[in-house]
């Protein structure tokens, strides 16, 4: 059973996990030091053409293609690596969006096409989660014409991926193809890997986005007795190796056009990658159908100042992060929380959201509890269970992840249109997950 292995795996880490979900190793600590060329290459910047945007900053140090943290860093993700993410906890999890993609695919009419995509899939876990109850639930997807289709800017996690779904049988493609990898996955599935998610080819998809958006860059802005003015990244005067923020003298691009009028808040994060690909989503979602669900930490617009460096969130200087995010690009995984409600609005009036909820009614809804017995009933070692019981806590306990985490879907407007037509105001929602699952 992979939930115990990886569990076992896990165990030591559990006590950090609880506060925070992603946190860092020693290798991480220990390459600090040797690395600074993602720094170097950031003053030079600096020095030749003035303090950059956050939004800068934060791409240079995730992906910039020579240092950037996804793009260097042999394996962030997992027990030996930087974070651990709810796939990596449990299986429970993978299955029940398995179980969502499926009841979505159903409630919109069974297209004959169906293609599963995933943005940033991490090491491949909830992919392979999801593909093994699509192999349990053959019967139900009949002859549909599946297909798996992963973007991913990362090639050692796109090498775990293709581990992981297919035994490593894949092709590099040709330039002029748009997917950069190709094969078959271990269930029989062809399977594609792309940059971006405009190659993905159109046809009615189930996207899913789990912490993908909170690694987006972000622009930050400060309100100020002057109006708003945009945070930016400078070098410290009194020490040209390190990089301080500083508040912009006057407008910037970015302050003249990512912020809304209402704003109420004195200090905003705003994603604009993050709103264009959510955009992108909604637009195929209303042309050629299905469903995105997207999970994250995040909020509905209230939060301010949520930038932080994961890696030394977990040496504990967590009142220091604004100064923290600045030491290491490229070293450390930087995140922030996702403002769902910017993404709300990114998504236009041709589909329909649902959320943030949070992700222990959204499990609670796809029944976790029943499937938790079910794994229970088929196992007799004390341990198993206990650690079953344990990652089963991690995943819905309001003060692990169970609140911390938020489940939001972007819909095909025709999905609802009969329910709200017919709505009394006690009708349950009828998409999964936002209400109890509908086993009949
Ligand atoms: N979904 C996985 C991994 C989360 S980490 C899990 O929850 O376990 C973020 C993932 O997004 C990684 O796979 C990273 O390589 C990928 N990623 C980050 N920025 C990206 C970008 N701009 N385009 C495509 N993938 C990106």
């Amino acid at each position: 059973m992979r939930t115990l292995l990886r569990l076992k795996r896990l165990m030591p880490e559990v006590q950090w996990i609880m506060w925070q979900n992603r946190s860092c190793s020693d290798s991480s600590i220990r390459s600090l030091e040797s690395n600074t060329s993602i720094l170097k290459h950031l003053t030079s910047k600096i020095t030749a053409t003035g303090p950059i945007s956050v939004a800068e900053y934060m791409r240079e140090a995730l992906t910039n293609p020579v240092g950037g943290y996804y793009v260097k860093k042999d394996d962030m993700l997992g027990a030996g690596g930087d974070f651990i993410t709810s796939p990596e906890i449990s299986q429970i999890f993978g299955e029940l969006l398995g179980v969502w993609c499926i009841s979505e695919w159903m409630a919109a009419g069974k297209s004959s096409i169906f293609q599963l995509v995933e943005l940033g899939p991490g090491r491949g876990s909830l992919a392979s989660d999801i593909l093994r109850v699509f192999s349990q639930l053959k019967a139900v997807l009949g002859e549909t014409d599946i297909s798996v289709h992963l973007v991913e800017v990362s090639p050692k996690l796109g090498q775990f991926q293709a581990e992981c779904l297919t035994g490593d049988k894949t092709q590099t493609c040709n330039d002029d193809q748009p997917a950069y990898r190709s094969g078959t996955t271990r269930t029989g599935l062809p399977i594609y890997w792309y940059r971006r998610i405009e190659d993905v080819p159109r046809g009615f998809s189930v996207f899913l986005a789990h912490e993908f958006f909170d690694a987006l860059p972000i622009h930050k802005f400060q309100r100020t007795e002057k109006g708003w003015r945009e945070v930016m990244v400078d070098i410290d005067p009194e020490s040209p190796e390190k990089l301080r923020f500083v508040v912009s003298h006057s407008p910037t691009l970015a302050s003249g056009i990512l912020l809304q009028n209402d704003e109420s808040r004195e200090h905003v994060e705003v994603c604009p990658e993050g709103g264009v690909i959510v955009q992108k989503l909604a637009s195929r979602i209303a042309e050629d159908g299905g469903a995105a669900l997207i999970v994250d930490y995040g909020h509905d617009g209230t939060k301010t100042d949520t930038l932080k460096s994961n890696l030394f969130l977990w040496q504990g200087f967590k009142g220091h992060q604004l100064h923290n995010v600045l030491e290491a690009p490229g070293m450390a995984d930087l995140t922030a929380d996702v403002d769902f409600s910017y993404l709300r609005k990114m998504t236009g009036n041709e589909v329909t959201c649902l959320g943030p909820i949070t992700q222990r009614s959204f499990l609670k809804n796809m029944g976790i509890d029943s499937r938790l017995q079910v794994l229970l009933r088929s196992c007799h070692d004390s341990s198993t269970r206990a650690q079953l019981l344990h990652s089963y806590d991690m995943l819905i306990n309001p003060e692990k992840m169970g609140h911390r985490f938020q489940f939001f879907s972007v819909l095909n407007r025709g999905r609802l249109a009969q329910y709200k037509g017919m709505q009394k105001s006690t009708a349950p929602l009828p998409v999964a997950g936002f209400a109890e699952l509908n086993v009949e």
